[in-house]
C-alpha cells in the first residue's frame, strides 16, 4: 500500500496509478520501459518537452551556487535577471514582478494586490467580478473566484461572494459585455479572467475581440483587470501570451505553469506601476504583506531564465505553429463524426465534446476513457465529456497520430 494521497484522485475506486521513472520529450517511461505519450503536458506545464537539456543544465549549474534565500529584503541574480526579462516581454504597463510558487498563489497575490491598491489609495473596494465556468486554482481565494460545483461544494460556506459575468459564447458576446458594464457600475475592485480560453472549465474558447472589449470596459470604469495567463501563457494559444492576440495590457497578470518550461514550481504576478505605487510609502501599514517560504527560489528562477533563453534563441514560435497545424489536421478526422461535437482549436490546444446524454463530470465516461488511453500508451485526462489534446511543442508527428488513433478507438469502445 502507498502512503501517498493523490490530488483529484478517488482512492476508493482503486484505479491503477502508473509509476513513472523517467521522461524525455513528450514521453514518460515506467521502470520496466513501458512508454506513455504525455498528451496533456503533465497538466499543462511542460512546454518544450520533459528533461529539456538546457533547462536541466541551468538547474544543475544553479545548484552549485545558491539553493535558497529569504526574499524579504534580500535578492539574487537569477530573480533579478528573470524579473527584468519578464517586464521586457510582457505588455508595457506591467513593470513590477512579484514571485510566488504556484498558479493559485499568483492568483491570491493578484487579488490581494487589487484590494490593497484600493485600500491604500483610500477608496476601499472588495468585490471581484469573474467569468462563468472559470478556474483560477484550488486555494480558498482562488476557488472563490472560480466556478462552483462538485469540486468545491464542501468548502462553499467559506468561499466569498463574487459577481459572475456570463461566458461569451459565440453569438452571445454582447450579453457578456452588457453584464460586465452593468457590474462595473457598482465599483467592484477587479475583474479576473482567463484570456481567450477557459481551461479547466472545458477548454471553452471565445473571441479575441471580446477580450479586447472587456478590457476596455474595465478601463472605462476604473476596474482593475486581472489576466490569469497561468494556463494560456508560454505559447499555448499560439502566441507567447494570449493577451497579445487581443492587443490588450492587463493591470495584473498571473504566470506559472510554463514559466520554468514545466520543470520546477514557480509563479509570478506582474503589476502596473500604479499598483506598485499605491503600496510604496514611508508608512509600513501600506506594505504588501504576502510571502511564501520559497518565494523566488533561485533554482526555479534559473530554470525560468533557461526557458526565456530557449524562447530567445530557438525557433519556438515555428514549433508552435507547426504543432498547431498538425493538431488542426488531426482534429479534422472527426469532421462529420456523429459521436463528436464542438471541435475547436486555439493555438496548440484542441478540444471536442463527446455526444452523451449525461455530460456531468461525475459520469464515469471520463475515467473509462482515461483507462483506455492509459492502456494504449497515452496520457489524456478528459474533462467530463470534453476531450482535449495539449502536448509539449516537441511531440513527434507519429506520436500525435497515435494520440488521435487512440481517441478514435476510445470513442468506439465507450
Ligand atoms: C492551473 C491553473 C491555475 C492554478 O495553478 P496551480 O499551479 O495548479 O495552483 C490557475 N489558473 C489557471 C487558469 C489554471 O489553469
Amino acid at each position: 500500500m502507498s502512503a501517498v494521497w493523490h490530488p483529484f484522485t478517488q482512492h476508493g475506486l482503486q484505479e491503477p496509478i502508473p509509476r513513472i521513472a523517467r521522461a524525455q520529450g513528450a514521453a514518460l517511461y515506467a521502470e520496466d520501459g513501458t512508454r506513455w505519450i504525455d498528451a496533456i503536458s503533465s497538466w499543462w506545464v511542460t512546454t518544450h518537452g520533459h528533461n529539456n537539456p538546457r533547462i536541466m543544465a541551468a538547474i544543475r549549474a544553479q545548484t552549485e551556487k545558491l539553493d535558497q534565500l529569504i526574499f524579504a529584503g534580500w535578492t539574487h541574480e537569477p530573480a533579478e535577471t528573470l524579473a527584468d526579462a519578464l517586464v521586457e516581454i510582457t505588455p508595457e504597463p506591467l513593470t513590477r514582478v512579484f514571485f510566488s510558487d504556484s498558479g493559485s498563489t499568483s492568483v491570491e497575490v493578484a487579488l490581494k494586490m487589487a484590494l490593497g491598491y484600493w485600500a491604500n489609495i483610500g477608496a476601499a473596494r472588495s468585490r471581484i467580478l469573474v467569468m462563468e465556468h472559470s478556474y483560477h486554482g484550488d486555494t480558498i481565494g482562488a476557488m472563490s473566484v472560480g466556478a462552483r460545483g462538485v469540486f468545491n461544494k464542501p468548502y462553499d460556506p467559506l468561499l466569498f461572494d463574487v459577481g459572475t459575468i456570463p461566458f461569451p459564447a459565440a453569438g452571445q458576446e454582447q450579453a457578456t459585455l452588457d453584464a460586465l458594464e452593468t457590474a462595473c457600475r457598482d465599483h467592484p475592485a477587479a475583474f479576473i479572467v482567463e484570456p481567450l480560453i477557459l481551461g479547466a472549465g472545458g477548454m471553452l474558447i471565445y473571441r479575441a475581440e471580446t477580450l479586447t472589449a472587456m478590457r476596455h470596459i474595465c478601463a472605462r470604469y476604473g476596474v482593475l483587470f486581472i489576466a490569469d495567463e497561468v494556463m494560456t501563457g508560454w505559447g499555448r494559444t499560439g502566441t507567447r501570451f494570449a493577451c497579445t492576440q487581443a492587443g490588450i495590457a492587463p493591470d495584473l497578470m498571473c504566470l506559472s505553469k510554463g514559466l520554468t518550461g514545466g520543470a520546477l514550481p514557480l509563479a509570478v504576478t506582474l503589476a502596473t506601476e500604479d499598483i506598485f505605487a499605491a503600496h510604496y510609502s514611508q508608512d509600513r501599514a501600506k506594505t504588501f504583506y504576502h510571502s511564501s517560504s520559497y518565494t523566488a527560489n533561485p533554482i526555479a528562477c534559473a530554470a525560468a531564465n533557461a526557458n526565456l533563453d530557449i524562447w530567445r534563441d530557438e525557433p519556438v514560435q515555428d514549433r508552435i505553429d507547426a504543432l498547431a497545424h498538425h493538431q488542426s489536421r488531426q482534429l479534422a478526422r472527426f469532421d462529420g463524426d456523429p459521436r463528436i461535437t464542438g471541435q475547436r482549436r486555439l493555438g496548440t490546444i484542441t478540444a471536442m465534446d463527446i455526444v452523451v446524454p449525461d455530460g456531468g463530470y461525475l459520469s464515469n465516461l471520463a475515467p473509462r476513457l482515461s483507462a483506455h488511453f492509459r492502456e494504449r500508451g497515452v496520457l489524456l485526462r478528459p474533462l467530463g465529456n470534453t476531450l482535449y489534446v495539449m502536448p509539449p511543442y516537441c511531440i513527434e508527428d507519429a506520436d500525435l497520430v497515435h494520440v488521435y488513433d487512440t481517441i478514435s478507438d476510445g470513442l468506439d469502445r465507450v
